[in-house]
């Protein structure tokens, strides 16, 4: 039996074309061409007004919150379900993270933000919102309370590149927002990330940072320290190909995700991840939660039949890294932690190959 990945790569075609370019033009660097053409098709895609091209999303994070000058003592909120490329960045810059619970919305609950808000002896800086398996959090009341409160969102949009809110795109609606190009996400350059703003100076000021804060000399002056985060224009070059190809791929993960819902709804115990009202999500991971039966079994049930699952994000506030941390919670994200499962949701598999995945979930559920 061949192996069904969770959500391996997906090239469109064009990848290899110019990637031989680029090695044509023998800028195999962290500048040239693709790097522009990559971030000017985020901008275009996006409707944003600028773009960095970067090695990571965590990378994105962290510039995000160098840009914003949070160090030393600034508290950082964040959403509490979701992966740790998320908060790492809050410890690189020594600040101190803030984690919110989830809502019915599995993403970061408005009530607990404005709770802990309230609550906290000191205002926080930023709050690093995550719009979970490509669906939106509710951006409308969370922007709304941040800009009320007077407090930066970043939109961690790792895994929702093309999911939109009231019409527009997800990572655009903060103050800054990242997508991520990992191996697993929507698209992939193997390994690569975008900071997003329509703000012009923290754009250049990211990418001044990106490039190890070389002032403008010929003999390499620097003020203050930076980092190596640029993107490879080789690894730029297929992001190029693997944009053009943006819609269809959403449109296929939404499809997957239809899939398992009208194979598996007749399965009183099985319920999905829900999508807000005046969003589109981009399906990145078809995630499912089970009344009764736990989740730890299917997977190893898939597991025998040669098919990758994963149980969901195990929230920040339960990682043993943050044990100290305060956390603003009421058991809602721990509560799907533990009732829930990803199921593979590869873009080029033809829907007969994924019921193989459903054969195996209804067997248990039966
Ligand atoms: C993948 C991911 C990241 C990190 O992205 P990288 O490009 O691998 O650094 C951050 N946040 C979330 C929610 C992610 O899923």
């Amino acid at each position: 039996m061949k192996r069904i990945f969770l959500s391996p790569p997906h090239m469109s075609g064009n990848e290899q074309k110019y990637i031989d370019e680029v090695f044509k033009s023998n800028y195999i660097a962290p500048t040239g061409e693709y790097i522009n053409r990559f971030e000017q098709s985020i901008i275009d895609y996006t409707s944003t007004k600028h773009a960095v091209a970067l090695s990571s999303a965590t990378a994105g994070l962290h510039l995000a919150l160098r840009v914003l000058e949070i160090g030393q003592g600034d508290i950082v909120l964040a959403s509490s379900f979701t992966f740790i490329g998320s908060v790492n960045a809050i410890l690189y810059q020594n600040a101190t993270p803030v984690f919110i619970d989830s809502d019915e919305s599995w993403n970061l609950s408005p009530k607990l933000l404005k709770k802990a808000i309230k609550e906290l002896p000191k205002k926080p800086k930023a709050l690093i919102v995550t719009h979970l398996y490509g669906q939106v959090a509710k951006l409308d009341k969370i922007a709304s309370i941040c800009k009320e409160e007077g407090i930066y969102l970043i939109e961690d949009s790792a895994e929702s590149l093309g999911a939109s809110f009231d019409g527009k795109q997800s990572g655009t609606i903060g103050d800054l927002g990242v997508y991520s190009f990992n191996g697993n996400k929507i698209l992939t350059t193997s390994g690569g990330g975008m900071l997003v703003s329509n703000n012009k100076e923290w754009i250049d000021r990211a990418r001044f940072l990106s490039t190890q804060a070389k002032e403008p000399f010929l003999h390499y002056e620097h003020k203050e320290y930076g980092y190596n985060y640029r993107m490879s224009n080789v690894l730029a070059s297929i992001g190029v190909a693997q944009m053009e190809v943006l819609d269809s791929r959403v449109q296929r993960k939404r499809e997957i995700f239809e899939f398992y819902q009208s194979e598996l709804e007749d399965i009183s115990e099985i319920s999905f991840m829900p999508e807000i009202s005046n969003s589109r999500g981009n399906r990145w991971l078809s995630t499912i939660l089970f009344d009764k039966t736990n989740p730890m079994r299917v997977i190893e049930a898939l597991e025998k039949e040669n098919i990758e699952s994963r149980p969901l994000w195990k929230p920040m506030h339960k990682q043993p890294l943050f044990k100290d941390s305060l956390a603003f919670i009421d058991g809602t994200s721990q509560n799907l932690f533990e009732r829930g499962l990803c199921l593979p949701s590869p873009t080029a598999l033809p829907f007969n190959e994924l019921k193989r995945v459903t054969d195996v979930v209804r067997n248990i559920c039966r």
